[in-house]
């Protein structure tokens, strides 16, 4: 393992992935040569509190300088919610702890060196665009809109190979866009957003109002696809139905050069053809040139993408 000092030098790239369950510290070679010198994690423990969740941040950045033998000037940060600029507080986290917190100033206090903070579909956008998909199929793509549509429907979008994060630090945010009132009431406050209709748990809750049976969307995918469960079926046109109306919205105004789809729903095959052609129905164009890509990184995304944030 490449993982010695003398590999480590200057022009490396450190990042870290702050992850409800994981936090993992990456040290890439140079923005060039995104070769892997160092990765290693620990435990979020999100529920033990904020300052705890600071000391586990610690750990990791002393794991990573006893590995390089000396401190970066800059490490960039992949968080599960948002930096406020102007109030330089955490907002819209799911691991609860982080919000209303100056987790910027509290960390570069703490490691005593500058932070670049985005959120994970931000850092997803930019890993992919930089070391995944994009840069093996669409070496040419300028503009890059990352989806993920999982447990919840985020997006992130990359500009010449920089994250895009926005005056109020939400640019991206389809997820929360309206859709269609069906949805229901969603935490931002707001009702019938994107994530309340096509997210994992939106589609869960679909299937189980209509036939008070409780199953996972794996199931319920696989029952679709094998045509004996009509409800199933109806789940999965009413997801292709909404992804195109969704996504038509973010090509009306960015027209990206590609679409990078990550998290579990974004796994489903049906996107990839029928959701096509929905997207084709709403998009204000006679035909459908955006190609929707999978992924190539994985759960590797987040951490890679938190170190294209400073190089
Ligand atoms: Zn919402």
């Amino acid at each position: 393992m490449a993982t010695q000092k003398s590999v480590i030098d200057k022009s490396g790239l450190w990042g870290i992935d702050m992850g409800g369950t994981k936090i993992e510290g990456i040290i890439l070679k140079s923005a060039k040569e995104p070769e892997v010198l160092f990765r290693d994690r620990v435990p979020t423990e999100a529920d033990k509190g904020y300052p705890h969740i600071l000391g586990q941040v610690e750990k990791v950045v002393n794991m990573m300088k006893k590995a390089a033998g000396f401190i970066p000037a800059q490490i960039g940060f992949a968080t599960p919610g948002i930096l406020d600029p102007k109030l330089g507080l955490m907002k819209n986290c799911n691991s609860v702890a982080m919000n209303g917190q100056p987790m910027k100033a509290d960390l570069e206090k703490l490691l005593g060196l500058k932070i670049e903070i985005a959120n994970d579909a931000d850092c997803f956008a930019l890993a992919e665009t930089r070391h995944g998909v994009v840069k093996e199929q669409f070496p040419d793509a300028r503009v890059v809109f990352g989806i993920i549509m999982g447990t919840g429907v985020g997006g992130g979008i990359v500009v010449d190979g920089r994250a895009i994060v926005g005056l109020q630090g939400i640019a991206g945010e389809w997820g929360h866009n309206f859709l269609d009132e069906s949805g229901g009431p969603c935490y931002c406050g707001k009702s019938g957003c994107v994530e309340k209709v096509i997210s994992g748990p939106a589609l869960e809750k679909y299937y189980f109002n209509e036939t008070g049976n409780k199953k996972p969307l794996k199931d319920i995918v696989a029952l679709a696809e094998s045509k004996v469960d009509p409800t199933a079926q109806k789940t999965m046109i009413r997801l292709v139905e909404f992804f195109g109306k969704g996504v038509s919205v973010i090509i009306n105004i960015l027209d990206p050069d590609v679409i990078v789809i990550g998290g579990g729903v974004g796994n489903i095959d049906l996107l990839y053809d029928r959701g096509l052609d929905s997207l084709r129905k709403y998009v204000f164009n006679n035909r459908l040139d955006t190609p929707i890509v999978r992924p190539l990184l994985g759960d590797s995304a987040g951490v890679f993408g938190a170190a294209f944030l400073v190089g």
